[in-house]
């Protein structure tokens, strides 16, 4: 009887806070994928990173032997403590920017890897720039996830009435539309959100959702999961440097802002 109560009491206190206690895994963010142009400051080759520099990094990756997984893996980990595999890393392309299709897919196609596309639902088929419906539906047929980026790029923040339906439940539905699939999965325009929103997203039927550099919420940490951004002057030693460095650790209020 003692032995089962002490089991239980230990049982109990292993799964207080055991989510924000697992090591984060590292989450890749990028946006364009293209040559730079004279224009471009060093701000935006934060969010530029060359054809020649993305499949270096992807290279580094394999031979260094990390494993992408997508967000259902992410999701049961966090949530249950299911095994991933060695080295995991997570790669994610925000904005629906028509060259994540055109350049970074036959890459990633290379060497197997599965991406996350978090996607502006009123980008689509809208511009050259943007990817079109077919190929949302082509990259998501191809095994890769789907997610919710929202209908116009809108701070979370902000949102207030009709516009959770219009920028997040219609965008969703939307997205599930062309896919067939649930888009289960949000990121946050700017990386930036509030705690307050946070139930509407569970409200809404998201698993979990995605913010940039800043630390989780310890008490929602599925919905404030945190991603770098990979800027396009970063080599692949310096790629590998930053996913040792800023992950893996376990308590996310030890995180430095940066
Ligand atoms: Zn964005």
């Amino acid at each position: 009887m003692l032995k089962s109560l002490i089991f239980l009491l230990l049982f109990t206190l292993l799964g207080l806070g055991a989510t924000a206690q697992r090591s984060q895994v590292p989450i890749l963010c990028y946006h364009q994928v293209r040559n730079w142009k004279a224009k471009d400051s060093r701000t935006d080759k934060a969010y530029i990173i060359p054809p020649s520099t993305f499949s270096a990094q992807m290279k580094m990756l394999s031979d260094s032997g990390y494993h992408p997984i997508l967000p259902d893996e992410l999701y049961d980990y966090l949530t249950t403590g299911k095994p991933l595999p060695s080295k995991p890393v997570m790669l994610t392309f925000d904005d629906t920017n028509a060259d994540q299709f055109t350049a970074a897919r036959p890459v990633l196609l290379k060497y197997r890897f599965k991406a996350v596309y978090f996607i502006i639902s009123g980008k689509i088929g809208t511009h050259k720039w943007f990817m079109n419906s077919r190929q949302v539906k082509q990259l998501s047929d191809e095994g890769n996830v789907i997610g919710c980026h929202t209908r116009d790029h809108t701070d979370f923040r902000k949102l207030k009435g009709a516009e959770w339906q219009v920028q997040i439940a219609d965008a969703k539905h939307e997205l599930e539309g062309i896919t067939g699939k649930p888009a289960s999965y949000f990121a946050f325009p700017f990386g930036e959100w509030n705690r307050a929103g946070l139930p509407e997203l569970h409200r809404l039927g998201f698993k979990a959702a995605f913010a940039l550099e800043q630390p989780r919420d310890a008490t929602d940490p599925v919905m404030t999961i945190r991603r770098i951004i990979t800027p396009g002057y970063w080599s692949p030693q310096i790629l590998d440097q930053h996913i040792k460095r800023d992950f893996g650790r376990s308590n996310p209020m030890t995180l430095s802002k940066r």
